[in-house]
C-alpha cells in the first residue's frame, strides 16, 4: 500500500505490461512513489492508461519480492540463500560442467518479452559470445513469432506498418484474433472513438468481443468463425475480391511481384474457396463474409489489427500471410489509416524480436547463416560465432527429456505456466542439471531451479522498450532496485562469471553497441530520445528522426509477395469424448499469467478465471452459473467456475490463464504452428461437465 504524499519529484517511465507502451510520471516523495500518472505527452497514450498500468507499481513493492539469491544442490532441497558472488560462481560452474560433459550445445537461454531492448541483446550475446551457441529463444515464439515469419516473407520485416495516430484517418477497422479492449485497452479506446466518428468495423473472432457492441450495428459485421478456421476466412475474403475484380491492380502492377500475384489469383479464384464452400466448416454465413470482404475492398482506409487468436494456431503463419495478402490485394499498405498491425501482448515483444533473441537470427533480423552479418559481431564481440541456428523453446524442452539439453538461463520468464503441455514442460526442467530462474518472484518455473537471481523490476532500471507501432520508449529508473542491480548488471555478472569480459557501466553503451550493429537502429541514442521523447524504427541515416508508416515507396523486401495460403486443419479435433472447442485470451484487469497483476490492486478484479459456455451447451450438461466445473481434455483437466453467456457460440468454450490455481495450459495441447513452433494455444477439444470444486 502506497502512503499518499505530496510529491517533491516525478520521473517519465513506460509501461512494463502491453504493446501499447504507455508512458507514466512515477511521482515520488524522497525515495517513496506516491503514484503512477498517465503523462500526457507520451505519444502511444496522450494522458490515457488502463487499470493494469495504473496499479502497476504494487506488484514492485510486494513483500512476495525475493531480494537475495538462492541456491541447492538439487529440487528436492530447501532454498539456500547466498550473496551474489557464490551465486553467480555456482552457476557458472554449473553450466561449464556441463558443456565439458554434454558438449557445447547442451545449454541455452529464455528471455522474455516483459524485459528491455538492452537486457535482450546481452542476453543473445550471452548465449552466441559465452556460451558458444544459438540456442536464445524468447516468449515470442509462444506469441508473435508467426508474425515474424508472415510479414518477413511477405514484405520483408516483422512490424506493425502504421503508427498508433494513424487510426484517426482509418474508414474501415478490422480486428482478427485480438480482443483490444482487455489486451490492450488504451489503444482500444481510440479505435472506439474512431468507429463512435463512424469508422465501419469488421471483426473476425469466435467470441463476440466487447468491441462489436462499439460500433453501429449497421456498420459492424462480426464473423463468428469456428475456432482454427481463419486461413479459410482470410482465404475466402481474397476469394471474393479478385473473383468480383476489387482488388487494386494499379496497386499491385506497381508495388508487387506481378507473377505471383497471377500465381495467388489462381489459386484463391478457386471455387473451393468461395464463401459458400466454406461457411459450414468456418461456421461464418457466406453473405456476411462477402460484405465483409467487399467493405474491406471498397470501404476507402483499410487497416487490420491481429492478436493471438492469429498467430497462436498451428497455421499461425499462414493466416499471417493471408492477412499481408488482403491488404497488399486492396492497396491497403503504405499510407496514413491503412496497413497491417500486429497488437503486441507483452510490452517489448517487439523489441525482443527486434534484439535477435530468436535462434535463427541476430539482431535486426539477419539470419545466423549469412557470414556477413556474422562478421559484424564477431568483430564487435571478439569471438566466432556458431553459423547453424540454435534450439527454440520446444526443441531445448524435447531435448532436455531425451538427455541432450542440461542447462537453462530463464529470464523473466515462467515457462512452467506460460507453455504449453504443463507436464512435458515439467519433465523437461526436472531432467535438467541446471536451471537458473532469474525472476521478481518464485514462480511455478522456480520449483524446478537450482539457482534462483532475483531480478529488478521496471521501476528499478534503465533501458528501452519496443512498443507495437516500432516506437522506442525510454524505461527510467525510478528507485534504487530493491535487488541490489539492474537486470542488465546481473546478465553481465554470470557472463563474466563464465569467462566473459564485458564492462559496460550503463544501458546507453548497450544501446551504442546496438545502434552500431543494427542499420534499423542506426541513429538511435539516449541523447536522442531524450530530445524526441520516442522514435519509431527504422530510425538511421534514411530516416533520422524514426518512421511512422512502413512500406510507403516499396516494401522493405522490395516488391511485396503475395504467397498462397492452402487452408489445412488442426490435428486438434472435436469428437465424441471431446465434443468442444476451447479457446483462451485475457481479461482487462490481469496480464498474462498474472504474476504481477494479480500482486497488485487489480488482484479484487476477477480474482479467479472463469469458463464462458453457452446457455445451450450448460443445459445440456446440468451446468448453472456459478457452478464448479471439470474442464478436461486429451492432455489434461482442470477445475473452474462456469460463467454461462451467449459471447461464445454453442460448441465453443472459453477462458483466460491469468490464476495459477487454473493451469489453463494443462489442457492445452503440444500442437503448433508449422513455421515457427509457435504453440496451438487457441484451438483445444475439450468437454465440460459439473464438478465438486478443487
Ligand atoms: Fe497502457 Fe497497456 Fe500499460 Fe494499460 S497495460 S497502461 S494500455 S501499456
Amino acid at each position: 500500500v502506497i502512503e499518499l504524499g505530496t510529491p517533491q519529484r516525478s520521473v517519465i517511465t513506460t509501461c512494463a505490461y502491453c504493446g501499447v507502451g504507455c508512458s507514466f510520471k512515477a511521482e515520488l516523495n524522497g525515495d517513496q512513489l506516491v503514484r503512477m500518472v498517465p503523462y500526457k505527452h507520451g505519444k502511444a497514450n496522450r494522458g490515457h492508461s488502463c487499470v493494469k498500468g495504473r496499479f502497476a507499481y504494487g506488484y514492485a513493492q510486494h513483500q512476495d519480492r525475493i531480494l537475495n539469491p538462492m541456491i541447492r544442490d538439487s529440487i528436492d532441497e530447501p532454498w539456500r540463500e547466498v550473496d551474489w558472488d557464490e551465486a553467480l560462481a555456482f552457476a557458472a560452474s554449473r553450466l561449464r560442467r556441463i558443456q565439458q560433459d554434454h558438449g557445447r550445445q547442451s545449454i541455452g537461454v529464455i528471455t522474455s518479452s516483459r524485459c528491455t531492448n538492452e537486457e535482450t541483446y546481452l542476453v543473445q550475446k550471452l548465449t552466441r559470445a559465452v556460451f558458444g551457441n544459438n540456442n536464445t529463444d524468447t516468449c515470442a515464439r509462444v506469441c508473435h513469432s508467426p508474425t515474424g515469419y508472415g510479414l518477413g516473407k511477405t514484405y520483408g520485416t516483422s512490424a506493425g506498418t502504421q503508427d498508433f495516430d494513424s487510426v484517426a484517418q482509418t474508414d474501415v477497422v478490422v480486428i482478427i484474433g485480438a480482443n483490444p479492449t482487455d489486451g490492450h485497452p488504451v489503444f482500444a479506446s481510440r479505435l472506439k472513438h474512431r468507429l463512435r466518428q463512424g469508422a465501419k468495423l469488421i471483426v473476425i473472432d469466435p467470441r463476440r468481443t466487447d468491441i462489436v457492441r462499439s460500433a453501429h450495428v449497421e456498420a459492424a459485421w462480426h464473423l463468428p468463425l469456428t475456432p482454427g478456421t481463419n486461413v479459410a476466412v482470410v482465404t475466402a475474403m481474397a476469394h471474393v475480391i479478385v473473383t468480383e475484380g476489387l482488388y487494386d491492380e494499379a496497386f499491385i502492377r506497381a508495388r508487387c511481384d506481378w507473377d505471383e500475384f497471377q500465381h495467388y489469383v489462381e489459386f484463391v479464384s478457386d471455387p473451393r474457396h468461395a464463401p459458400e464452400a466454406t461457411q459450414a466448416m468456418t461456421g461464418v454465413p457466406a453473405e456476411d463474409l462477402r460484405a465483409a470482404a467487399r467493405l474491406y475492398a471498397t470501404g476507402g482506409n483499410g487497416a487490420i489489427y491481429y492478436g493471438l487468436g492469429v498467430t497462436e494456431h498451428s497455421q499461425g503463419s499462414t493466416t499471417v500471410i493471408g492477412i499481408a495478402n488482403l491488404a497488399m490485394l486492396t492497396g491497403n499498405i503504405g499510407r496514413p489509416g491503412v496497413g497491417v498491425n500486429p497488437l503486441r501482448g507483452q510490452n517489448n515483444v517487439q523489441g525482443s524480436c527486434d534484439m535477435g533473441s530468436f535462434p535463427h537470427e541476430l539482431p535486426g533480423y539477419r539470419h545466423v547463416k549469412l557470414p556477413e552479418v556474422r562478421a559484424i559481431y564477431e568483430q564487435a564481440w571478439g569471438v566466432q560465432i556458431d553459423p547453424e541456428p540454435g534450439l527454440r523453446i520446444p526443441n531445448m524442452l524435447d531435448a532436455a527429456v531425451e538427455g541432450t539439453f542440461r542447462g537453462l538461463y530463464c529470464q523473466g520468464e515462467d515457462i512452467l505456466q506460460s507453455d504449453p503441455d504443463t507436464h512435458h514442460v515439467a519433465a523437461g526442467l526436472r531432467a535438467m542439471d541446471c536451471v537458473i530462474v532469474h525472476d521478481l518472484f518464485l514462480n511455478e518455473t522456480a520449483n524446478y531451479a537450482h539457482v534462483f537471481l532475483p531480478g529488478s523490476s521496471f521501476l528499478e532500471k534503465d533501458g528501452t522498450f519496443t512498443n507495437a507501432e516500432r516506437r522506442i520508449n525510454r524505461v527510467r529508473r525510478v528507485m534504487a532496485p530493491r535487488n541490489g542491480y539492474e537486470d542488465w548488471e546481473i546478465t553481465q555478472m554470470l557472463a563474466n562469471a563464465m569467462g566473459g569480459n564485458w564492462s559496460y557501466t550503463h544501458p546507453s553503451q548497450i544501446m551504442d553497441e546496438i545502434a552500431a550493429t543494427t542499420p534499423s537502429f542506426a541513429n538511435v541514442s539516449y541523447e536522442l530520445l531524450e530530445e524526441k521523447g520516442s522514435v519509431q524504427w527504422p530510425c538511421n541515416g534514411a530516416a533520422p528522426e524514426g518512421t511512422p508508416l512502413m512500406h510507403v515507396d516499396g516494401f522493405v523486401a522490395g516488391k511485396g509477395h503475395f504467397m498462397v495460403t492452402e487452408y489445412v486443419a488442426t490435428d486438434e479435433r472435436s469428437g465424441p469424448r471431446f465434443p468442444l472447442l476451447l479457446t483462451t485470451g485475457r481479461i482487462l484487469s490481469h496480464y498474462n499469467v498474472g504474476a504481477q497483476t494479480r500482486r497488485t490492486e487489480n488482484t479484487v478484479w476477477h480474482p479467479e478465471d472463469l469458463l464462458e459456455i453457452h446457455p445451450h451447451d450448460a443445459e445440456q450438461r446440468g451446468i448453472k452459473e456459478g457452478d464448479w466445473v471439470r474442464l478436461a481434455s486429451r492432455a489434461g483437466e482442470t477445475t473452474l467456475r462456469a460463467t454461462l453467456t451467449d459471447r461464445v457460440a454453442a460448441g465453443v468454450v472459453y477462458t483466460t490463464f491469468h490464476h495459477p490455481t487454473t493451469q489453463a495450459n494443462v489442457v492445452t495441447t503440444d500442437f503448433s504452428d508449422w513455421a515457427t513452433n509457435c504453440p496451438e494455444y487457441k484451438v483445444t477439444a475439450v468437454q465440460v461437465s459439473p464438478s465438486n470444486g478443487p
